[in-house]
């Protein structure tokens, strides 16, 4: 008999083996259900091997095997390499994959009724009313007005005895449908825009490479607004051209604002694409990866876990925005979808283009390596044109006293709104006050048992920590010292600027913008739609609104506080911010109107401002080069992170030291710490942090490998390994 090697979502470190029943055709990469312990689970097969192997060993059959295709060869080996280098058990990677197992079934099926034509002998007022449910039905495309029971029931507001009856008397017919119908095919030769010079030489490029296939890479670096969607969607039109079976994954970092650009898919090719996120229901999850996994979806977007769907013919992948940090998957295996969408297309043999005004510096380098190929969009088409960026320097203009904008920024607001143009005003810190200390014995509230600080909010009168959740009414009395109404919030958030705009701007429209004002896809959906629609004059938002919306009459975009980002010791925050406050002042003058952003800062000479305000990304960018090729920081060296966790500090402690005695010894490889966490605390549990450096020669991800193995820990200790951290929380 044959021997199936079996690979289960389960975080074990090896493939286990069964006997493959008589006449159960098995091959690589087929979803399987098997034995472990007393329950059926589902596997993959890795390996089929000959007779000989079983010889001597009792091993059990395999229970089932899944009609679903398998899972290619090139998926395979992208989940191993993953693993590997993640440092994670090969069945948590698998596991990545499968998030939608429901979908290895076929679709269930649902009964939906519709009209026969014929009425019903007697006729009766709720008989009538089900009728009339039919006749004012909209139009619906394609299934002949097939309505559930239930819906009709309530719709005609009789009770489902009713549609019963007209079953009965022949007058509906029940129909099965698939409850997860296919998605429509996309159609790659409607008309896109015609491409500028610079965007039609990007396509020719795009769709050589295409022609030609096997992997390229390719940085689409375009400003904001220069047209770098309107270019891939050539690329992804000649994919769909040049193979019927062809899939392209498209990467988006903000779900919640894709609204705007599934509708320019739906004008583009005249279908919308299948979605995948986790915001998603189980039911639309499933189909999604039933239809990806038998190569029937043949745009997939989604957030960075869409990587991971086992795609039939996966043949491009696009990562738009892709410096944006949420990329990076910070919880459980942890991966950036950028860099791993790239190893993907490798193994597929297929393209990856990257996409951005303000490409990452380990793009740019991989860009100025020739390792991808650089497209450059220079221009806005049209009369739109970028905005200008203006420093506002605090130590000269300073707000006045307890105020935080400028009066020069102050003026522009007020211009803005006499011009009935818009404004919007950006400052990345959600709340009214970010810290709240007692005016009569000086204590800063937090959380209890950590170091982190409570926020203030006004909307919901509440003290909330943006770390771990946990939130309080403010209370009226200073819960340290008893001084009744010596609660002070410190500091500016959102909703305190909103309340000095309204003082400035009594006549404005002002809205807040953050995810406590708008939480779901729905009321971000409706606040962008009314600022689209010019029925808000003043926006005062959190990052939320840096990415992705195209306002018109915007022309104002003042930053608040565009230092904040740069505290905190992280290795990215210039480029970050760089990043962040680029975008946002992308936002101003899209249209016609020519925009102005106005970027208050007590650090203007700091290089990342100045560079702002000259428009210098390249020269930016030269200067993070340098200072981390100088000091051998990702790219030119590579960084882990470990974290471990324990209930209490004095076991966190303890084990710390013994892991730090067990690491090994590795040419270049420096390794720092044990020191705690800048979060000491996190959900009860005290955290300890190393960094690991070493140069780029080195395999990191096997010392870490090396060194994780040959720890014993206490049941109670729990360790992470974090290859290229990107938080340093
Ligand atoms: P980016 O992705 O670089 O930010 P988009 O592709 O979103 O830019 O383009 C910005 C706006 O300009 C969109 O409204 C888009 O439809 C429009 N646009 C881009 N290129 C053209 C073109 N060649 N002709 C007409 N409109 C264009």
């Amino acid at each position: 008999m044959a021997v199936a090697r079996i690979l289960f979502t389960l975080p074990l470190p090896e493939p286990f083996d069964y006997t493959v029943p008589e006449g159960m055709g098995l091959e690589p990469g087929a979803y399987v259900a098997a034995p472990v312990g007393p329950y059926d689970r589902l596997g993959m097969v890795v390996e089929v091997l000959g007779d000989e192997v079983s010889s001597g060993r009792k091993l059990k059959p395999v229970t089932a095997v899944y009609e679903a295709p398998p899972m290619g060869a090139p998926m395979r080996e992208f989940l191993a390499w993953v693993a590997r280098y993640t440092v994670t058990h090969p069945g948590q990677v698998l596991a990545m994959a499968l998030r939608a197992r429901d979908g290895l079934l076929p679709s269930p099926v649902e009964t939906r009724y519709r009209l026969t034509g014929t009425l019903p002998e007697r006729m009766t007022p709720a008989r009538q009313k089900v009728l009339d449910v039919y006749r004012n039905c909209p139009e619906m495309s394609g299934n002949d007005h097939l309505l559930a029971a239930a819906d009709i029931a309530a719709a005609a507001n009789v009770s489902s005895g009713v549609v019963k009856g007209m079953v009965e008397a022949g007058a509906l017919e029940p129909v099965e449908i698939d409850s997860d119908p296919p998605f429509a095919i996309p159609d790659p030769d409607l008309p896109g825009a015609s491409l500028t010079g610079e965007q039609a030489t990007a396509a020719v490029e795009l769709r050589a490479a295409i022609q030609q296939g096997g992997f390229s890479a390719f940085l689409l670096d375009g400003v904001t607004g220069s047209g770098k969607t309107e270019v891939y969607f050539e690329a992804i039109a000649e994919t769909l051209r040049s193979d019927p079976e062809a899939q392209i994954l498209v990467l988006l970092p903000e779900i919640a604002l894709t609204q705007a650009i599934l509708a320019r898919f739906q004008a583009r090719f005249g279908a919308a694409p299948a979605p995948w996120h986790s915001g998603m229901n189980p039911k639309d999850r499933r189909r999604t990866w039933r239809e990806a996994v038998h190569g029937r979806a043949r745009i997939v977007i989604g957030a960075r876990s869409a990587l991971f769907l086992p795609y039939r013919k996966l043949r491009l992948i696009i990562v738009d925005e892709e410096h944006d940090t949420s990329f990076k998957q910070e919880d459980g295996v942890t991966y950036h979808a950028r860099d791993l969408a790239v190893m993907r297309a490798k193994m597929e043999g297929g393209q990856v283009i990257l996409a951005s005004a303000t490409p990452a510096l380990e793009t740019a380098v991989n860009a100025e390596a020739g390792r991808y190929v650089r497209l450059r969009l220079s221009a806005r088409p049209g009369a739109s044109r970028l905005p200008d960026i203006e420093l506002v320097d605090l130590r000269k203009a300073p707000p006045a006293k307890g105020k935080w904008l400028s009066p020069v920024l102050e003026r522009a607001l007020i211009q803005t709104l006499a011009n009935g143009e818009q404004s919007l005003l950006f400052l990345n810190r959600r709340g009214y006050a970010p810290l709240v200390i007692c005016k009569a014995c000086g204590e800063r509230l937090k959380t209890p048992g950590t170091e982190n600080w409570l926020t203030e909010h006004r909307y919901s009168g509440r003290l909330v920590c943006h770390v771990t959740g946990y939130s309080i009414p403010k209370p009226a009395k200073c819960p340290h010292c008893g001084a009744a109404d010596s609660l002070m919030g410190v500091g500016p958030g959102v909703e305190r600027v909103a309340e000095e705009v309204r003082v400035l701007l009594p006549n404005a429209r002002i809205e807040i913008f953050s995810s406590d004002t708008a939480q779901g896809g729905d009321a971000v959906r409706s606040l962008v739609e009314r600022m689209e629609r010019g029925e808000i004059d003043v926006m005062i938002g959190t990052q939320i609104v840096a990415k992705g919306h195209n306002f018109p009459n915007l022309t104002l975009v003042g930053v608040v506080d565009a230092d904040s980002g740069l505290k905190g010791g992280d290795l990215r925050a210039g480029e970050r911010t760089y990043q962040l406050l680029s975008q946002v002042a992308g936002r101003a003058g899209r249209a016609e109107r020519p925009g102005r952003a106005l970027v208050q800062t007590y650090a203007p000479d700091n290089p990342a401002m100045e560079a702002l305000a000259a428009n210098d990304r390249d020269g930016f960018l030269q200067i993070e080069r340098d200072v981390r090729a100088e000091l051998v920081l990702p790219p030119f060296g590579r960084l882990a992170a470990m974290i471990l966790s324990a209930p209490s500090a004095e076991l966190v402690d303890k084990t710390a030291l013994e892991i730090a005695a067990a690491a090994p010894n590795g040419e270049g490889i420096e390794v720092f710490g044990p020191a705690p966490a800048p979060i000491t605390v996190l959900r009860g549990r005290h955290r300890r942090r190393f960094l690991i450096k070493s140069p780029r020669i080195v395999d990191l991800s096997a010392y870490m490998t090396a060194w994780t193995a040959r720890l014993k820990l206490p049941a109670q200790v729990r360790i992470s390994v974090d290859i290229d951290p990107y938080s340093f929380l």
